[in-house]
């Protein structure tokens, strides 16, 4: 899971990452910055709308032939 640093100013792996589920419904990942340390949360959207895209991959995982 990616998010972006707002101290290194760029994409980073989210390191600790946690679920959180907020008060509007909305799902977010809660984690740290692997280089600075600093607090990084990424919004993903309900969880109704990850589960199905989830669904839609066929054979996550599985390598295509
Ligand atoms: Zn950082």
């Amino acid at each position: 899971m990616q998010g972006y640093c707002i101290k290194c100013k760029c994409k980073k792996e989210i390191a600790d990452a946690t679920e959180h589920m907020m008060k509007n419904g909305r799902c977010a990942i809660k984690g740290r910055c692997p280089d600075c340390g600093s607090v990084m949360v990424k919004v993903i959207g309900t969880i109704g709308k990850v589960e199905e895209r989830v669904e839609n991959l066929p054979n996550p995982g599985e390598p295509e032939r």
